[in-house]
């Protein structure tokens, strides 16, 4: 009998209102729709994982992510070593190739599982390398005046850096009319970064947009331009000169060489949802810092068990420049009590083990839309 064999996989798809509604380029969200996992080995060790699908930017919703994992991931890993997480990373790659939110959220709860059992904390057991981080604001897409009201509040409450969303191809000047009226508001000692989320759609409207805003002073401009369009990102950071940093073309390892290969970027947004996990992400934070790449954790807005393991593994990088873990700042209810690690914009990554997040079984199931079992 080994102790270590995976017995059980709980699905647990949930909805959490956000404090107020999050707009960006794409889309418009009031909640945020997840979906919880939770591994428990024979021995009774468990693991939580999150996987939170944003179907721009890899196509899963939340019914196909429940799918894949019920369907296809959990019953293949009933009886896996839980410990061997490359094998599981390896036969989920294999099975749910296109699926790298559902891959995901297996592999962060194979990861807290791991260090619950070991007795570390993640950021112990993937490096090491920092134990405070410090996140930035974001700040929806909105008319200017608004935005300059909202940027100005979070400076204000002891934020050093707000991160805008624009991205209107066919009124670029309103775009830039946002970025001035922040910067008026909020001063020049406060850091603004762009994120345009694809919407300026193509290099040449991205390079004139972005030569627009260099006078605004922004700390980088982020994914101005389609993600299958990984050459007008290079032809538009080379033309405009600001610093660019590639987000949604940017999911894995193999795409990570492909931006080096190109020079597309000066620095990478990576997402665990995006990358399948932690494993991957290491990769392409590995083939970044290889560049000069610097990486940025980012998120898909997500509860405290995601973004637990997205600041531990910034916490576990030292080519990790920057955070944007706003997720449990940004929902009105969660499930863990990742909020409690947040002071104004510095987050301390606690010592306790695995994810150090304490789940309330209570609340998942208050939030909770199913709870799937899923037992060898
Ligand atoms: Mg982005």
């Amino acid at each position: 009998m080994n102790a270590h064999e995976i017995v059980a996989i709980d699905i647990i798809p949930i909805e959490l209102p956000l404090i107020e509604p999050f707009i960006i380029s794409y889309g418009a969200a009031a909640k945020v729709e997840s979906t919880l996992v939770r591994v428990t080995d024979r021995a009774g060790n468990v693991g939580w994982g999150e996987g939170t699908p944003d179907e721009t930017v890899t196509g899963e919703a939340p019914s196909t992510l429940l799918r894949d994992l019920s369907e296809i991931a959990a019953p293949a890993l009933l009886g896996f070593d839980a410990r061997r997480r490359d094998l599981a990373t390896a036969e989920l790659e294999r099975l749910l190739p296109d699926s790298p939110t559902a891959r995901c959220a297996i592999d962060i709860a194979l990861h807290d599982l791991a260090g619950r059992a070991a007795g570390i904390p993640l950021w112990a057991l993937l490096g090491g390398s920092k134990s405070t981080l410090e996140i930035s604001r974001v700040v929806s897409m909105r008319d200017p005046e608004r935005m300059a009201a909202d940027a100005l509040r979070h400076a204000g409450d002891g934020f050093a850096t707000v991160k805008l969303k624009v991205g209107q191809k066919d009124d670029v000047a309103l775009d830039i009319e946002r970025v001035r009226q922040v910067r008026a508001a909020v001063g020049p000692e406060i850091g603004i970064k762009i994120d345009v989320n694809q919407g300026w759609v193509d290099a040449e409207t991205a390079t004139g947009a972005m030569r627009a805003m260099q006078e605004f002073a922004p700390d980088y401009i982020e994914q101005p331009v389609l993600q299958g369009d990984l050459e007008g990102l290079a032809i538009a950071r080379t033309e405009s000169g600001v610093r660019t940093m590639v987000d949604e073309a940017c999911h894995g390892p193999a795409d990570m060489l492909r931006v080096v290969a190109l020079q597309a970027a000066d620095l990478v947004n990576i997402k665990l949802m995006k990358t399948g996990g932690l494993s991957s992400a290491l990769a392409v934070d590995a083939i970044a810092r290889a560049a000069g790449i610097g990486s940025q954790v980012g998120t898909m807005v997500e509860s405290s068990i995601a973004s637990a393991a997205g600041l531990h593994f910034a916490a576990s990088r030292g080519n990790v420049q920057t955070v944007e873990m706003g997720g449990p700042i940004m929902l009105a209810e969660d499930i863990g009590n990742a909020r409690s690690w947040y002071d104004a914009r510095t987050i301390a990554i606690p010592d306790a083990p695995g994810l150090g997040i304490e789940i309330d079984t209570d609340r998942v199931r208050r939030f909770a839309l199913q709870w799937i079992e899923i037992c060898a």
